[in-house]
């Protein structure tokens, strides 16, 4: 039988754990990523919190859940096999009063059961002997919650594909998908490429380039900007684990929290405030395409008049630093807003339903012989490698 001919799109970590998982079930497979930029891991992989999860709050039974506890496992691996550095700093998250800590009870029923590792609950005083700077009246410590740099890890992949003779096609923008006499045609500007087999993992163009192959409308990709403010130098000593909040349960993010970075900065961040570029990472960055579609989508009219307020308190924060600081002090108060600079932002990709719920699981759609990601938000670094083993298996499925 000839070799199978698998094609990805996209370049971030799922692209290419995707090819590096199916170039390892297939040795004698043809894999080619397509990535439209010069390098890889350029958005979503490159501009986030570099935190690998431990599972703490995913619903249990979730793919989010399953496949971030198998997810963060096989990243500890890969790494120690690598030599990635991989430090398992540990996270708090912290109640500042009695509703939060009854919230917190709720978050921790859950990490239980979706099994997170070395979990303790620990009350203001055991708090404090941890995090001198930090209040609260109780928090969960999840000490095997680590920092990465998940482009270090893309790029690792990367190497692994093609010493495994697969490859990486840089600068390389697929513009038409179509599926005919058993095969998939790829076009991308001048050339074109026949797969038996493709994957879209397309992150902030993924709902585009699905459409492409002939998926459906919806969800729609409706971008975040994430922005973060860093301690500066003399100030890093304030925190040394992560420190999050207690997520209000009626809004669709985490909050503010404290994000110690692998190479030894500390950010405070991200916030999420409503992106009018998909891949414009200043907040002047406004791309007309990417607004009108914004403004076409009926899961986005919904989505806004149910979350405005939020919406308003986010802008806030984004244009005032005192906002965005006000957040923070509330559980480290020794923090100055001359402790900070701004640090690079990201964009996140969340698809919304038409309904105007966000969609909170990941989410992968069968298109014939094309298998999309239509959602991979966090905690998708963290699972690449488990995502990556669910999508190729759907890819290898031999009724399709
Ligand atoms: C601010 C922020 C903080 C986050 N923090 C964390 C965290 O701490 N831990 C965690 O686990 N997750 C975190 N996440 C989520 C995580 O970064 C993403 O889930 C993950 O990177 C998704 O990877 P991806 O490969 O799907 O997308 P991307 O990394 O966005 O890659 C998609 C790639 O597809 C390419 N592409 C798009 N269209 C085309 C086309 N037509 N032709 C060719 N190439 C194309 C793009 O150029 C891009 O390189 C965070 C995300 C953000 C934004």
């Amino acid at each position: 039988m000839a070799a199978q001919r698998y094609g990805v799109i996209g370049a971030g970590i799922l692209g290419v754990a995707v090819a590096r998982r199916l170039s390892e079930v297939e040795p004698d497979a043809i894999v080619t990523v397509l990535e439209k930029e010069d390098r890889v891991a350029a958005h979503q992989t490159g501009r986030n919190s570099g935190v690998v999860h431990a599972g703490l709050y995913y619903t249990p039974g979730s793919l989010k859940a399953t496949l971030c506890r198998r997810g963060m496992g096989l990243l500890r691996d890969f790494c120690a096999d690598h030599a990635i550095p991989y430090e398992e700093r540990g996270k708090l998250v912290v109640a500042r009063d009695a509703l939060e800590e009854s919230r917190l009870r709720e978050i921790e029923r859950r990490a239980r059961e979706n099994t997170v590792p070395g979990l303790r609950r620990l009350d203001c005083d055991q708090l404090r002997e941890l995090e001198p700077n930090v209040v609260g009246v109780a928090a969960l410590h999840s000490p095997r919650t680590a920092l990465i740099d998940f482009s270090a890890v893309t790029r690792a992949l990367a190497v692994d594909v093609t010493a495994r003779s697969g490859s990486v096609v840089l600068n390389t923008e697929v513009t038409g998908i179509q599926q005919i006499a058993g095969e998939v045609r790829v076009r991308t500007g001048e050339d074109e490429f026949g797969f038996d087999r493709l994957i879209v993992c397309a992150g902030l163009q993924t709902d585009r380039v699905a459409r492409l192959a002939g998926g459906a409308e919806d969800p729609a990709i409706i971008p975040f900007r994430g922005e973060y403010l860093r301690l500066v130098d003399a100030r890093r000593h304030l925190v040394s684990r992560l420190i999050y909040p207690v997520p209000d349960p009626a809004l669709p993010f985490l909050g503010v929290h404290f994000t110690p970075r692998i190479d030894g900065t500390v950010d405070i961040g991200p916030n999420a405030v409503l992106a009018l570029s998909r891949e414009g990472y200043r907040r002047t960055d406004i791309v007309i395409g990417d607004v009108a579609e914004i403004a076409r989508s009926r899961g986005f009219h919904r989505l806004a008049l149910r979350h405005w307020r939020t919406g308003i308190s986010e802008i806030r924060g984004s244009l005032s630093r005192r906002a965005f600081l006000r957040e923070a002090r509330r559980f480290v108060p020794a923090l100055a807003p001359e402790d900070v600079e701004r640090a690079p932002a990201g964009v996140r990709a969340q698809a919304v339903d038409p309904d105007g719920s966000l969609v909170d699981d990941f989410r992968l759609a069968r298109l014939g012989r094309v298998v999309a990601v239509r959602n991979a938000p966090s905690p998708a670094a963290t699972s690449a490698l488990a995502i990556a083993e669910h999508v190729a298996s759907m890819a290898l499925d031999e009724r399709y």
